[in-house]
């Protein structure tokens, strides 16, 4: 299984700027996707003490761990992001497929696939990475920037309190050394951007998820932990559980019909109760108080049911989008009906373009996605998010966020106390309205994506083009080949020399083709549940590496790594080894499989010369020429720099700067 390997910061800085330069998009995200702020209103609110651009950001999970992830959502419109969550046990092998959110949600994902010093440089290098794209104005100019990064980790005291997820913390606290030991990276054209005063603080807020059946004083312990001896912000991610399991039934199978979903008893029998966490968030918010800082909750994580199908091979999995909407919901009611103080509430469930304003409405800080933005559209569904958030502004003729939660607009802004209140009075409103409306239930989220019988090739499909936004790490991507119809010879080749015989023809019909960058797939899944078509794009669409080493680990029975120092590629095709190397002036290429070296003329793939390889013995043998034409196909289109991509980022020209803008 192939392992994610982030990307270098100059290579990733170098595709984002020939890509928007030449086609006017990052990481394949649009730039009519990007979020470039409203003239007439104002988003931004705070979060423990900062201030963000908008409320709205991705949740801790498949869209905050890699720098290109962080990147797609904040140009999305993304100002507070929640990293994934990071813990002690850093070299966990997660089942695959992961994610299967082809109708309601479900997940057998868990915290950050680097090793944790591997995400803290990822996390850092994204914040430089969004450093450098401000102060190129690359995406425009008067854009909101003000953005939070928000730690999240998990899940035991042992493991939070254990020197090396401790260091992490600190480091992400002060961030001078790893900021320091990335800025040289920072030469050639980007040099310019070498001293931008990187902000040192990574971050100082954190939300924590703790296991199933923590105990109360263990989410105590933890809390503290991070308030007093870290000094951070908190936020305490709060499990479904907490509602109990009669009102969660009731809500699942009663009101909204999801009558195959069974809940996981155990869950409720050890999780946090109710009781108890009115009791510990009130202690917990004066540990805050005394120590200067804040603390927030968030409803909620995701909820554990029986897994009843047969995508993931684990017995349990964790349920989000539609139905978790309406019970997170519910549970927000209950716990705010009954808090003993006011507290700041961040919300996850569910969360899409249609309900993101209520959500806002209801003084929630932030809203945050993850379902709706692993569907069709992926990061560009999120500028329909602050579209409708605006009309709704509008519709009430506010301009900030305050006043919108209070309702009305007010002489000076509403006061934090006003939007408290009419928070929670907005919030037994917007609940029954979202508990009853049918687009929560089964009847609505039962169908899915449709299958039309064809299977997928390492050429050719139906250029749905689904599968380049799906993959949180855009790592599907997009390449031209134009039509192909190459009538071709194969060869005998003899001690005594070579001859051809018959051969076949190498056809193409579209011009548009599919490849997937393996180093950033981590095999999750997601793109195969979209795509029309059998077998998973990343499975069956030709696997790029990023380097020789992970190409040798990884290939499998489909790989490719682009040599383009040497102009060659290395393949393995149907379980196949090759090696294409190509000297264009010279109209020769060296096509190598295990048994022999060929010389091939480029113009008209005559074989023109072979030896046999060392140690194989020089009996006759049948050169197919059809891997050769694939190789060669492959080199000339992926590496073609016209369409940039991670697969060819490391062959794109130095960037020029000059007026970056571009529209
Ligand atoms: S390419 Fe597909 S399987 Fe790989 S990470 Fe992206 S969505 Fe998941
Ligand atoms: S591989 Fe599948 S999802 Fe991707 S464009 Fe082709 S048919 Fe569509």
């Amino acid at each position: 299984m192939a392992e994610l390997v982030p990307l270098p910061l100059p290579l990733l800085l170098r595709r984002a700027f020939h890509e928007y330069r030449n086609e006017g998009k990052i990481f394949d995200l649009p730039g009519s996707k990007f979020f470039r702020g409203f003239p007439d209103l104002d988003l931004s609110v705070e979060f423990h003490g900062h201030r963000a651009s908008t409320p709205l950001g991705p949740a801790a999970g498949p869209h905050g761990q890699l720098v290109q992830n962080i990147a797609l959502a904040w140009l999305g419109g993304a100002r507070i992001i929640e990293l994934k969550t990071v813990q002690i046990l850093d070299e966990l092998k997660i089942p695959r497929p992961c994610i299967d959110v082809a109708n309601v949600g479900y997940n057998v994902e868990w915290s950050q696939e680097l090793k944790l010093e591997r995400s803290l440089r990822e996390y850092v290098s994204a914040a430089m990475f969004l450093e450098i794209l401000k102060a190129s104005k690359l995406p425009g100019e008067g854009i909101p920037t003000d953005t939070v990064f928000d730690m999240s980790v998990g899940y035991s005291l042992e493991g939070i309190r254990s020197p090396r997820v401790r260091s992490w913390i600190r480091s992400m606290l002060d961030a001078t050394a790893v900021i320091d030991e990335l800025r040289p990276q920072l030469d050639g054209e980007w040099a310019r951007y070498r001293d931008l005063p990187f902000p040192a603080r990574i971050s100082d807020t954190i939300s924590l998820s703790t296991f199933h059946g923590c105990p109360a004083g263990e989410i105590e312990g933890i809390v503290t932990f991070l308030l007093v001896e870290m000094g951070c912000h908190v936020c305490i991610k709060l499990n479904p559980t907490l509602l109990g399991r009669g009102e969660v039934e009731h809500l699942l199978h009663d009101v909204l019909g999801y009558h195959e979903l069974e809940v996981h008893p155990p869950a409720f029998e050890n999780d946090l109760l109710f009781d108890e966490a009115l009791d510990l968030i009130p202690r917990l918010q004066g540990v805050a108080r005394a120590h200067g800082r804040s603390l927030s909750v968030k409803f909620t994580n995701t909820l554990v049911v029986k897994n009843h199908k047969t995508f993931f091979s684990d017995g349990e999995m964790y349920l989000s989008g539609a139905p978790l909407h309406v019970i997170a919901l519910n549970l927000v009611k209950k716990f705010r009906e009954r808090q003993r103080e006011p507290i700041p509430v961040s919300f996850s469930g569910g969360l899409d373009a249609n309900n993101v304003a209520r959500a806002v409405a209801m003084n929630f800080v932030p809203v945050t996605s993850c379902t709706d933005l692993l569907r069709p559209g992926g990061y560009g569904r999120m500028i329909r998010y602050l579209e409708n958030l605006g009309a709704a502004m509008r519709e009430l003729g506010v301009n900030n966020i305050g006043d919108f939660v209070v309702g009305h607009a007010s002489a000076c802004p509403a006061s934090p106390e006003e939007v408290n209140a009419a928070g929670l009075r907005n919030t037994p409103i917007l609940v029954a309205e979202a508990t009853a409306d049918p687009r929560y239930a089964w009847e609505r989220n039962k169908g899915v994506p449709r299958k039309i019988g064809s299977k997928l090739w390492l050429y050719d499909c139906i250029t749905c083009d689904k599968c380049v936004p799906v993959c949180p790490n855009d790592a599907n991507f997009v390449y031209e080949t134009g039509a192909v119809d190459v009538a071709y010879d194969n060869f005998e080749l003899a001690a005594a020399g070579l001859r051809a015989i018959p051969g076949g023809v190498f056809r193409i019909a579209k011009a548009r083709q599919f490849a997937n960058y393996a180093d950033a797939c981590n095999e999750c899944g997601n793109c195969d549940i979209f795509c029309p078509e059998d077998g998973g794009p990343f499975v069956e669409k030709p696997r790029f590496f990023g380097s020789l080493e992970t190409f040798h680990r990884d290939a499998g029975r489909n790989g490719f790594y682009i040599d383009y120092a040497r102009n060659a590629i290395h393949g393995v095709i149907a379980g196949e080894a090759y090696i294409l190397t190509v000297d264009r002036a010279a109209d020769r290429a060296c096509f190598e499989r295990d048994d022999a070296a060929v010389e091939i003329r480029l113009s008209d793939n005559r074989a023109l010369g072979w030896t046999p390889k060392s140690g194989v013995a020089g009996a006759a043998r049948t050169l197919d020429l059809l891997p050769y034409l694939k190789l060669k196909l492959l080199l000339e289109s992926i590496g073609d720099t016209r369409h940039a991509h991670f697969a060819n980022a490391a062959a794109l020209p130095a960037v020029a700067h000059g007026n970056e803008t571009h529209d």
